[in-house]
This record gives structure tokens, sequence and C-alpha cells, in this order.
């Protein structure tokens, strides 16, 4: 467009203006994000410099310290934001501030509603801008001058944002761009050199680009002296050998206030795909105290392009991985984003996915090359970690195998092992993973149901956590071998023997057949003196040194979720148990004897009691136990 000496009035395009009236309605609340928005769009224009001047050096004009200056002048009331990026040619200014290039404007605009908070939502996914300028300005002065063209091809834009503006011609010497905002008048509090400061350090302190402002006397004159007020460097977008340990660890303390060291951390930037991110994830060395508190904010500091957008971000992380801590910054998202846009924005799914890899990732390596370090990562965070196979299907195979579980292999509750350890010792015939669920270690560990295994050698994981049971629940197999309960359904004999005892299976089968038959009567018995408490009674295989044990059905709840969903006040549906006698044991063959009638039932219930007891349940009539006890007591010293 040819422009001489004069001004030029034009009218914005139809949609600019209906546009700077919802921005400026709907963003008066959150008027302080004009300043990001002017601060986003110079370094922006810095960045653009940046890569032209990469095949045109010339662009520089021996000027290459990039910078953005910020001032004021008190008694003219503006507030100025200058620039030495690219610049704009007329042409561009027309395009550029006249106009709404971007695609979707139109379907955008149809859908406001009139509702300011509505429409806030829906601008911030549209990205407010440069007419931000006006929420806090009455007239907005651009004086710009395109890098590469002389000092005469300056322009000046004008507009009191009432639909139209005017552009001249005019000179400016240094490259670049000054938005000049004239404050409207009440927004003096702006004419404060903290008060800009803090928005400053707030938004745009981990842009890498230096931002200056003059020192100012107390009467708020400028003063010859410009300071840089923000860091200016975004760690995360320093290439990684270019960050020591040291500076990763500062960082971590910095967004997370952890005064304490991270346990490790891992930093991606994926350029050129369909979407671009970089992100740095922190494990933290220790668990925080409120990590159980569910209603408590974790989450990652979001940036866009390098400009804060928002803390304690909780989309990208599931609940399983909330102790993660970092952030993530963006070009996926719009600058104005809010947290109500993030729930359902259609690029958080892809970025989740792919964080949620990095985080799998990091505990892989980990748990691979840094087994101490991972066992304190487990320690701290096990059973937050174990929540995933609920949580996230997609994953459920990734988090079995970082799960860690005590073991019949190990010795104690702290020498933990996992599944894949399990599956590389399990016997040539072995096709499932055994595991028990118990309150705690030892109870666990002495469970009856362990008896045959231990004969045979077969390990079995003991599951002694409050939520290992629901956890195994979502868990029904791990690389193809389905995860079985020892205390549950029926034992596949076949699977568990050795083969030395399975030589002796004929043998062994006509003695069963002998012992159904010896013990036919004593079941009968049994079974209606404990009618109310057990489904059936039956000779057992699992036992080698207990007397009795109870078996749940396949599909019933184990009693350690019976007492976690009683705990929290669910319905529980209670499925009687099944009674095992150990046909070898004394106290049972005794009980096959002549006893009467009375003591029988006694001793019944005794054993009944003692098996309930072995797996950590609780007593429902304590008193009668004791009672009984006493009384064979007794009987013994009479
Ligand atoms: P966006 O930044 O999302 O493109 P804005 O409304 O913030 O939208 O800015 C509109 C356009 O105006 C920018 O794309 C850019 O081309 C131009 N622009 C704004 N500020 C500057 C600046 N300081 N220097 C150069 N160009 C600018
Ligand atoms: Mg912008």
């Amino acid at each position: 467009m040819p422009i001489d000496a004069h001004q030029e009035k034009l009218n914005f395009q139809a949609e600019v203006k209906q546009l700077l009236d919802i921005v400026v309605h709907s963003l008066y609340s959150n008027k302080e994000i004009f300043l990001r928005e002017l601060i986003s769009n110079a370094s922006d224009a810095t960045d653009k410099l940046r890569f032209e001047s990469l095949s045109d050096p010339a662009l520089y004009e021996s000027d290459s310290n990039l910078a953005i200056r910020i001032h004021f002048d008190k008694d003219a009331r503006t507030i100025t934001i200058s620039d030495n990026g690219i610049g704009m040619s007329c042409d561009e200014v027309v395009e550029n501030l006249g106009t709404i290039a971007k695609s979707g404007t139109r379907e955008f605009l149809a859908r406001l509603t009139g509702d300011q908070k509505k429409d806030a939502h829906l601008i911030g996914q549209f990205g407010v801008g440069f007419y931000s300028a006006f929420i806090v300005a009455d007239k907005v002065t651009v004086l710009t001058r395109r890098a590469g063209l002389s000092a005469e091809h300056g322009v000046r834009w004008e507009s009191r944002g009432d639909g139209e503006y005017t552009v001249a011609n005019v000179e400016k010497p240094a490259r670049g761009t000054d938005v000049i905002l004239h404050l409207k008048e009440d927004e003096q509090e702006f004419l404060d050199s903290w008060r800009l400061r803090n928005i400053v350090t707030k938004y745009s302190d981990h842009l890498n680009l230096p931002i200056l402002m003059p020192k100012y006397t107390d009467d708020k004159k400028p003063t010859e002296e410009w300071e840089t007020i923000n860091r200016a460097t975004a760690l995360w977008a320093l290439p990684k050998n270019a960050i020591t340990p040291e500076q990763y660890k500062e960082f971590y303390k910095h967004i997370s206030h952890d005064f304490e060291d991270p346990l490790t951390w891992t930093h991606h930037r994926i350029e050129g795909g369909n979407i671009e991110y970089t992100s740095i994830l922190y494990l933290p060395a220790h668990a925080p105290f409120d990590l159980w508190q569910h209603e408590k904010h974790h989450g990652l500091k979001l940036y866009v392009q390098r400009v804060f957008i928002l803390d304690q971000v909780e989309q990208f992380m599931p609940n399983y991985l909330r102790f993660v801590r970092g952030v993530i910054d963006t070009t996926a998202l719009p600058l104005n984003v809010s947290r109500e846009i993030l729930q359902d924005h259609p690029a958080i799914p892809k970025l989740r996915s792919a964080l949620i890899r990095h985080v799998l990732d990091l505990l892989d390596r980990i748990a691979q090359d840094e087994p101490e370090k991972y066992a304190t990562f487990w320690k701290e965070f096990g059973n937050v970690l174990k929540e995933g196979p609920a949580e996230d299907f997609a994953n459920r195979e990734r988090i079995g195998k970082l799960l860690r579980f005590a073991s019949t292999h190990a010795d104690t509750a702290e020498q933990t092992v996992s599944f894949e350890d399990y599956v590389k010792r399990m016997k040539p015939n072995q096709k499932k993973i055994y595991y028990i669920t118990a309150d705690n270690f030892n109870a666990a560990k002495a469970s009856p149901h362990l008896e045959i295994f231990r004969k045979n050698n077969i390990e079995v994981l003991l599951l002694a956590d409050r939520i290992d049971e629901w956890v195994v629940s979502h868990l029904p197999e791990f690389d193809g071998k389905p995860l079985q309960s020892v205390a549950k359904g029926d034992l596949p004999l076949d699977e568990i023997v050795t083969e030395e005892a399975a030589s002796k299976r004929p043998e062994e089968e006509k003695k069963e057949e002998m012992q159904q038959q010896e013990f036919d009567a004593l079941i009968k018995k049994i079974k209606t003196l404990l009618d109310d408490k057990v489904k059936d009674v039956r000779l057992s295989h699992r036992l080698t040194t207990s007397p009795v044990c109870l078996v749940r059905d396949q599909n019933a709840l184990g009693p350690q979720m019976e007492r976690l969903l009683k705990a929290v006040g669910q319905p529980v549906t209670e499925t009687k148990p099944i009674l095992e006698l150990n046909p070898d044991h004394l106290l049972v063959r005794r009980l096959r004897e002549d006893v009467a009638e009375g003591q029988l039932n006694e001793w019944i219930h005794i054993l009944y009691e003692e098996a309930l007891l072995a797996e950590g349940g609780a007593l429902p009539d304590p008193a009668a136990f004791v009672q009984r006890i006493n009384k064979l007591w007794m009987e013994i010293f009479k």
C-alpha cells in the first residue's frame, strides 16, 4: 500500500471490531494479561528476527542484543513496550493489526453467547493477543519498522479501538516495534514500576529474552539506568548438555517449593511432529505430606511458548503419577488458555499420553539401571503407582512391570520382587502367578495356604498392603500369565507339584480316595455343625502342617477386600468360605475317632476360628473362643 507523509484512516475488519469489544468486556477481570500478551508478541518478534537472520545476518543492523524494554511516563499516562525484533512493514501492520487472518474466526464469533463468562472462556481458546491492549488503554499507538528496511520506512499505527485506525509513514531509526498504551483514566495502578515488575515476573520470568526496565526515582521519574527484571533463561529450552545437574536441581526446588534435591528427572524436546512441546519432569525424593489429599492440587507448570500460563495443571498427569513435578512448554495450546479450556482442549490427551510415556520410561530406566533409587521411589510412591492398573488401562502392562511385591522368595518385607523376576523363576509346568493377600507381611508369610507351595518350591507373592487385593483385581494377568490367589478356587495340582511328586500322583490319588471314604462321616457332621458359617467342608491338598484352612470361591472377595469395603462403609455381600481339612494332620485324624457330640462341636469351632485368625480376620465372638480354649485346657488338666 503506498503511503505518503499523510496519515490514512482505515476501518477494522468487521470481525476485529467484534473481537475487540469482547476482549475488552469479558477479560476486564483479568486485565493485567495485556502485558503478558504484548511481551509475548515482542518475544515472538525477536524469535522471528532470530530465525530470519539465519539466512540474512544483515537484518541485525549491528544490534544483535535482542531485548524487550518496558517503561512508563506518569505525566503522559503511557506505558511503552519496545522490542528490537522483526518489526512490521506498512502492509504487515494493516494485515496484522487491522484484520484477523486466523482460520475459524467466523465460527468462533458465531459461538459467542453474549454471556461474559462463557465468552471469556471461548476467547481464551481463540487467543486474545494484541487487542488486549485496549482493556487498559483508550488509545494505542504502534511505531514499527521492519528489519532490513531503512529508517524512513517506519509506520505509525494508531487506534482508539472504536472501529477505525490510522496508519502513517514515519521515520523510525531503530528496528522493531514500540507499543504505546495511553491508559484509561482509571488504570493509574499500572504506572508503577513494582506493579509492572510483578506482572513480568509472574508471567514472563523464564522467557529466554531479557526484559528491561529503567530504574525509577522515588517520584517515579525514569533514570538512565536500565536493569533486567526477569531471569531471562527458560531452563527447559536450553539444550540438555548445556544444563548442569545443579541447575536441574535448583530449578526443581524453584518450581516445587521442595527444599530437598529431586530423585531424578527427564527432559524432552519434541519438535516437528504433530505436537510440539518441551518438558522437564521430576520425581521427588520423598512423598509430600499431602500426597493422599485428593482435593489438593498437584500437577505441572504450563508454559506456552515460554510464557507462563498456569500452575498446578492436573490434566497432564493421571492420578497415579500425581507425585510428578515439572514444566511443560508447548505450542499446541493458545496463550490465553484457562483451566476450563484445558479440560477439553484436543491437544491435552496427546500431550498427556506423551508425558505419561516419559514418566514410565524414566521409571523403567531407574528400575533397570539404578535399583537403589528405584527402591527409594517405590518406598515413597509405590502405593500411588499401584493405582495405575485401575486408572490407566492402556498402560496396564507397563505399570505392572513397575510394581514390586514381597515374596516367599525373599526373607523380609523390604526385599521386593517384580512380576518379571517372578516369571523367570516359574516352574516348567506353572501357568499362573500365585499370590496371597493378607493384612501384613507376617500374616501373609505364615498363611496355611502357602504350605503346598512351599513344599513344591513354588514362589508366591505376599500382598500385604491394604489396597493390594484391589490392585490385582485390575491386573488379571501379566505377560500372558493369569494372577491367581492361592486362597481361592481349586488348586491345579498338576501345575504346582514337582515332577518327582507328580510321579507319585497315582498312588496319592488312591490314598485320597480312601481318605475320602474315611472322612465322609466326619465331613457330614462338620457340615451340619458349621452350616451357618461355611459353604462346604472338604479334604485339602494345600496343607502340610496346618489342620485346616478357609478357601474362597474364585470370584469371591478376599478377606482383605471385604474388610476394606466394610471400612469405607460399602455394602458387602458376604460369601461363605469353604473349610478344608488336612486329612494327614493328627488333630483332624483324632476328630474322626470317637469324640462325644458336644466335644466335637467345641473342637470344630476352635479349628474354624483358628483358620479365621490365620488369615488375619477378626473373630465374630472372641469371648466364646477364649472360653472354648479354656474348657479344653481344663479337660487336659482334669
Ligand atoms: P498472535 O500473536 O497470536 O499472532 P496477536 O493479536 O497477539 O496474535 O498479534 C497479531 C499479529 O501482529 C502478530 O501475529 C504479529 O504478526 C503482529 N505483531 C504484534 N506485535 C508485534 C510486534 N511487537 N512486532 C512484530 N509484529 C507484531
Ligand atoms: Mg500474540
